[in-house]
């Protein structure tokens, strides 16, 4: 009798992600006269790829169960954007190309249909999760979806895929409450504003205060009327390492999850708090964030009978970003396919890790926010 192997993680990929057209880097535009050289954007899905090749290469993608992808459909989107948002960015991708809302996330011809893929491949984790076919998973979306706002895209972001996500688990899966708990190093500003007046999807962002967008993530803004306390912003200073996320996890996110007891916990998983991110100044390490999932492991199983969706958000080191997020993976199926981060011999040695007493004092000054949950 041929045994079926049960897989305790999904993986979510598809090559088309791939394909996200960023075109010529509208940051910082080449010029001759100006001396700055033709480049990449900081947000081509290179990192991405080269994620997905190491999960290949490594084995991890044998350990994982890898699930296809059925595009979403616009009533999905609909759920968190408005008509006129999606119209406008579908007939852009359908005529000339364009931009999600901020000059900087530019589209190409088809880019709706590919956004629709990675909407899709969050619901279908997600479903999978619910359904108690998998425990857990990851899946690896480009484009990012956490800056994404109901009536525009910014930050790289065309539709927000965690926000989707929840609101899909309220309205057709039925839960009655979901916890956003975004690890990405830029404030989740797309799901404070959707469920600002809600408490039924409790929202968490912990980011490097004043990154991005720099005007937005201050621990005062904490939700209105009855979702008043379910809005929980966690800025830490820039330079924080390992153990300031951690001591930030045990502190707040931790205690918070438990009062509140969510159905489910999505997690917009951006890397780029890593040390070697161009667009952040944080210092975790692909070990880092091994630890990280652990704890985010730790209280699912404490409240969400360890049901956890993790969805690929920024990230923006081509080198580094792939090993942590195979780390991550890695830790969420319980296997070490790479035996040790091939940076770590660099990295692992710099000092930068420890909790300073200034980033103590920002997370201790945020626990009365947890008894308003
Ligand atoms: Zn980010």
């Amino acid at each position: 009798m041929v045994k079926t192997k049960l897989f305790k993680t999904a993986y979510l990929w598809t090559a088309a992600m791939g394909w996200w057209d960023t075109g010529a880097d509208p940051l910082m535009p080449s010029d001759f006269r100006l001396g700055i050289a033709p480049n990449k954007h900081v947000a081509h899905p290179d990192a991405k790829r080269l994620a997905h090749e190491l999960i290949e290469v490594t084995g991890l993608l044998e350990h994982v169960e890898r699930l296809p992808i059925r595009p979403a459909r616009e009533e999905h989107v609909l759920l968190v954007h408005d008509a006129k948002y999606v119209d406008r960015v579908k007939r852009e991708s359908n005529e000339t190309g364009g931009d999600c809302g901020d000059g900087v996330s530019p589209f190409g011809l088809g880019a709706y249909d590919l956004a629709l893929k990675g909407v899709g491949a969050s619901l279908q984790l997600l479903e999978s999760v619910v359904s108690g076919k998998v425990q857990n998973g990851y899946a690896l979306v480009h484009p990012a979806g956490h800056h994404a706002e109901p009536d525009r895209g910014r930050g790289f972001c065309m539709f927000n895929n965690g926000a989707i996500a929840a609101e899909y688990a309220r309205k057709k899966l039925g839960l009655k409450k979901v916890a956003i708990v975004d690890l990405d190093v830029h404030h989740g500003n797309g799901a404070e504003k959707i469920f600002w007046e809600r408490n039924d999807v409790l929202t968490i962002s912990i980011h490097q205060d004043r990154c991005f967008p720099p005007d937005r993530g201050f621990a005062s803004s904490r939700g209105a009327g009855k979702g008043f306390g379910y809005n929980f912003n966690i800025p830490l200073p820039p330079g924080s390492g390992t153990d300031a996320y951690l001591y930030a996890l045990k502190t707040l996110v931790q205690p918070a999850l438990r009062r509140y007891k969510p159905d489910i916990i999505i997690v917009p998983s951006g890397l780029d708090a890593n040390i070697m991110d161009p667009l952040a100044r944080q210092s975790v390490t692909a070990d880092g964030f091994a630890l990280i999932t652990r704890e985010m492991m730790n209280v699912a199983n404490e409240v969400t009978k360890g049901r956890l969706v993790y969805l690929q958000e920024g990230g923006y080191s081509p080198q580094y970003t792939p090993i942590c997020i195979h780390r991550i993976i890695e830790t969420l199926a319980n296997v070490t396919t790479l035996a040790e981060d091939p940076y770590g011999y660099i990295i692992n040695t710099q000092y930068g890790q420890e909790l300073e007493p200034w980033q103590r004092a920002a997370v201790d000054a945020l626990k009365p926010h947890v008894k308003d949950i």
